[in-house]
């Protein structure tokens, strides 16, 4: 039976997290499942097999977990995408809008060369507000992405479409 189980099955949800009317996706649970942590892995990288990536971007927090192991099994080198005023050296910086206010997030100036291929790493895909910083980040550094990967993507906030407008292709695993 436990052979059956899907990626879904394994995240948790919990009811009113950070604020009340949030169904807030719990991929602890996931994690913390050696099937369910492998079987997450291995399909986000799947689409990519074969292609070219010279880095593996991870947006805080959770996208460092998933795309520090994508990139050990895919053999790239991993970028972490950091809240402002996380990171040591020198940064560039994006703002994004958040349901109230804004946020900004950073990457070090120096750690994507022009023209390298870039797969971008996130635990969830909502308005899509995030990962288009990320995105643009990546591009602002001469990245070049080659594919945005996601556990869960949360179709009716729109984030796919965004994405997908950008010329993105957007691979998630369950919504
Ligand atoms: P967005 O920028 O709106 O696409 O939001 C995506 C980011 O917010 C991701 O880094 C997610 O981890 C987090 N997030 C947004 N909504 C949820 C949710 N319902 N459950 C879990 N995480 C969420």
């Amino acid at each position: 039976m436990n052979n059956r189980k899907t990626v879904k099955d394994y995240i948790r949800t919990i009811v009113d997290f950070p604020h009340e009317g949030i169904l807030f996706r719990d991929v602890t649970t996931l994690f913390a499942d050696p099937r369910g942590f492998r079987m997450a892995v291995d399909q986000m990288l799947h689409p990519y097999a074969g292609q070219r990536i010279d880095k593996v971007v991870g947006l805080e927090a959770r996208g460092f977990i998933l795309g520090g192991a994508v990139a050990h099994q895919l053999g790239t080198g991993f970028v972490p995408i950091r809240k402002k005023g996380k990171l040591p050296g020198a940064v560039i910086s994006e703002e994004y809008q958040l349901e109230y206010g804004e946020a900004v997030v950073e990457v070090h100036d120096d750690a994507i060369a022009p023209g390298e291929t870039v797969l971008l790493v996130d635990d969830l895909l909502a308005t899509g507000g995030t990962a288009e910083a990320g995105i643009k980040l990546v591009e602002r550094l001469g990245g070049e992405i080659v594919g945005c990967a996601f556990v869960v993507d949360l179709p009716e906030l729109g984030g796919r479409k965004r994405l997908e407008k950008m010329g993105m292709d957007v691979h998630a695993l369950c919504d």
